[in-house]
């Protein structure tokens, strides 16, 4: 059980977060050079997001351990989500996640056929693999969230398995359909994932990927930064990292910056490059001076909004 100390560090603005984390190289590339790109996150807390050099790819630095990561998820994540208490998603979750599902397997209908085998990695609250299998394909997913994954089974009748890192987990070629929603960012080997995923995709398969844009424009840069998101991707960077698993955009489906839907291709491996990217994202992700954003009061609601139920949520469960 964390301390309230432990729950507070998480949630109070303009201080780091616990956890010390060790410093990594390059997931996609392989490359230890990197440029500051951010010092701040969406709670205005401390936090550092670093671009490598040679790739563009985002990552948090220092990247925190995988139990780190764990007891994160087990607490400070729960409490945000309202998982804590309820035992479940609140009905506000449901609700997006149920239009969303309907829009991702409407863009992927050319593939949803009666007896499609499905894949859904990062599963949640199994809104998509009911509606997948509404349209009769023979879904499972993957959800290590226990609550969401436990909702899944409870309310849609769905097979969810906890985790699946173990490639034998599926037989290579076995999917004809695999989606993977606003997963790849939580994850700190995504290079490897995606290419497990790729593995057991059929070869005339279809990859649905989804991960925040940071290069969307429209909100001040911090807000495209969050704790649980330790790795960040533009168009360019998502793509190489399909790329190096084998991956292309397929034509005849609807993209946008990093949402995705793609196909195996035979061509031979590309360098594992974008060349500028990262001075570019470090221009393009420069905040705005702290003077000038602190005396405008912008961060004033959004920081109570999103603090206020966490730390309640979090102190009141003991
Ligand atoms: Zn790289």
């Amino acid at each position: 059980m964390p301390s309230p100390r432990y729950f507070l560090q998480h949630f109070v603005p303009f201080t780091g977060y616990p956890y010390k984390g060790a410093p990594t190289g390059c997931n996609l590339c392989g490359s230890r050079e990197a440029l500051t790109v951010a010092e701040t996150d969406r709670r205005l807390k401390t936090l550092r997001s670093i671009a490598c050099t040679q790739c563009g790819l985002i990552r948090t630095d220092p990247m925190p351990t995988p139990d780190e990561l764990a007891e994160y998820y087990a607490t400070a994540y729960r409490a945000d989500y309202q998982l804590a208490f309820a035992g479940g998603p609140p009905r506000h979750h449901l609700n997006r996640s149920a239009r969303e599902a309907t829009f991702r397997a409407d863009l992927l209908a050319p593939k949803l056929k009666p007896g499609a085998r499905l894949l859904d990695f990062g599963s949640g609250s199994g809104e998509f693999l009911a509606e997948a299998r509404k349209r009769g394909c023979d879904v499972t997913g993957v959800e290590p969230g226990r609550d969401y994954a436990n909702y899944a089974r409870d309310h849609h009748g769905v097979t969810v398995l906890d985790e699946a890192e173990n490639p034998e987990t599926f037989p290579a070629g076995h999917f004809d359909v695999i989606s993977t929603h606003h997963v790849l960012e939580h994850l700190r080997n995504p290079a490897e994932t995606v290419e497990r995923l790729a593995r057991w995709l059929k070869p005339d398969g279809v990859l649905y990927a989804a991960v925040p844009n940071m290069a969307a424009t429209g909100k001040p840069p911090h807000e495209r930064f969050h704790f649980a998101h330790v790795h960040g991707y533009v168009r360019e960077t998502f793509d190489l990292l399909a790329r190096r698993a084998g991956l292309v955009p397929h034509t005849e489906y609807w993209r946008e910056d990093t949402t995705v839907v793609y196909r195996k291709t035979d061509a031979p491996p590309v360098p594992l490059k974008n060349p500028g990217l990262a001075e570019r994202l470090a221009v393009d992700l420069k905040p705005m001076s702290a003077g000038l954003f602190l005396a405008s009061g912008a961060w004033i609601w959004p920081a109570l909004r999103r603090n206020a139920k966490a730390v309640r949520d979090g102190l009141a469960r003991r």
